[in-house]
């Protein structure tokens, strides 16, 4: 069976990417690894990134693989809106490990809670795992002072935007549409993980207003000046206005500062904004297990275009945790995943690195449902120029399509299918 990704319409090709990465990797000190012995390499992270590495390093015969994660199964946030507004059910979105344990990738079942990195061990609650190479992809942390008083109110106003949320927001979608109201959206300045994700929730759940019979409105207060990111503002503002007028009201250049769930109030500084219901998507940063380890600001500092920790050559960080100007998406996660495998595979293959050159980086594909059947398709391309950086390209609907709606089904299924198909 085929495990690339297979081409969505438009996207922008693995092989390109991987071709590209190829020619434009760093020289970096070969490993001490004795002749003859397998490399050992961590995973910590079973999600788009973590999931990236994994299946790229389980080709390569010369790598004892283990993937650290304390979740059983994978859960997708992309394309999990259609079962928070109860379009579909939640098993489409959750994936067991089976079949990368059936490749020989050992999983251990716990969490990371630190990494010694003079011994090179990732430490959990259980013992150490040594290794010669480690790939971290953990994702997001939220940023809860951002917002005083949410800490305190966190079981009531869940964010929505990890895996294994989805159940909380859900509930919280179900009582809303049930009761009516306001429900109340509010979004961080970036970067965030896939910045149009706010928008969809509030046209999906506005939709299914319309369908309930519901009363209210949904109100989303964003810290931005226009949707995010910047070329889809303006086919959301107009499907905001259009499809959904009556029931959504757009605050742009309201940054939430304060909440009082028991007044029902948001403080965006500039207005106190009312609400019976709250999505909160809080602003982000990189899991406290890879700051405390030294490798992370606000974001990890990678050096692209191999996705290198800048600060430790055995660690490479992908997913959103890594501080790229990349979207923060599943698909640019998962094709890093696959290049840094690359990158590992050539260096125990004693493969001399390729020179610095324009190198591709992984693409970025990602879609905003506006309703449960048209959505806008968002590709972005990417190339790394040596001393100037990434150069970003944006290919944008310029209305949403009912095309764009199935082809973003039909992305996530090939996507879940090469990750744990
Ligand atoms: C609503 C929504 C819609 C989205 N839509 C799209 C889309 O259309 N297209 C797209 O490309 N992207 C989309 N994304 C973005 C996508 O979900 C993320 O970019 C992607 O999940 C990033 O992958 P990751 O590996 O960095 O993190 P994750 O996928 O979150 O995986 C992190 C994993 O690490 C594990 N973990 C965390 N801490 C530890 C630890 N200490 N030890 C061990 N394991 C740990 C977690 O359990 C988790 O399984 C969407 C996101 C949201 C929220």
């Amino acid at each position: 069976m085929n495990r690339t990704v297979r081409r969505v319409p438009r996207g922008i090709g693995r092989r390109a990417v991987l071709e590209g990465a190829a020619a434009g990797l760093a020289l970096v000190a070969a490993p001490r690894i004795a002749r003859g012995a397998r490399a050992r390499v961590v995973v910590v992270g079973g999600g788009w990134g973590g999931l990236g590495a994994v299946r790229g390093l389980a080709r390569k015969g010369a790598t004892e693989l283990t993937l650290v994660e304390p979740h059983p199964a994978f859960v997708s946030c992309p394309l999990s809106i259609h079962y928070i507004v109860g379009e579909r059910p939640f098993a489409e979105f959750e994936h067991g490990y089976g079949a990368i344990e059936r490749l020989g990738v050992r999983r251990v079942a716990e969490a990371a809670v630190a990494i010694d990195r003079d011994h090179r061990e990732v430490v959990t609650a259980s013992g150490r795992l040594g290794y010669d190479f480690l790939i971290l992809s953990p994702g997001v942390e939220y940023a809860e002072e951002a917002i005083a008083g949410y800490a305190e109110a966190r079981a009531a106003l869940p964010v929505g935007f990890r895996p294994f949320e989805q159940h909380a927001v859900k509930a919280l979608v179900d009582r809303f549409l049930a009761e009516g109201g306001t429900f109340l959206i509010s979004v961080p300045k970036p970067p965030y993980r896939c910045p149009p994700a706010p928008y969809e929730r509030a046209c999906l759940i506005a939709e299914r207003m319309a369908r309930h019979g519901t009363k209210g409105k949904v109100v989303i207060a964003d810290a931005n000046p226009q949707p995010m990111p910047p070329p889809i503002a303006r086919p959301i503002l107009e499907a905001m206005r259009t499809v959904h007028g009556a029931r959504i009201d757009y605050l742009p250049d309201h940054e939430a500062k304060a909440v009082d769930p028991a007044k029902g109030t948001l403080d965006c500084g500039v207005a106190e904004v009312p609400f019976t219901h709250a999505n909160l998507v809080l602003p982000m940063r990189a899991p406290k297990l890879l700051r405390d380890a030294g490798l992370a600001e606000r974001w990890a500092v990678v050096r692209l275009p191999e996705f290198r920790s800048q600060v430790d050559d055995r660690i490479w960080i992908v997913g959103d945790s890594a501080g790229t100007p990349l979207p923060k998406s599943g698909h640019v996660a998962f094709n890093a995943g696959l290049v840094v495998a690359e990158a590992i595979g050539r260096r125990l293959d004693g493969q001399p690195e390729p020179q610095a050159g324009p190198t591709a980086l992984p693409a970025g594909i990602c879609f905003a449902a506006v309703t449960s059947e048209r959505a806008i398709m968002i590709n972005v391309g990417a190339d790394f120029v040596p001393g100037e950086g990434a150069k970003l390209r944006f290919e944008v609907d310029p209305a949403p399509t009912r095309e764009s709606s199935e082809a973003a089904l039909n992305w996530g299924r090939s996507m879940w299918e090469s990750m744990l198909g």
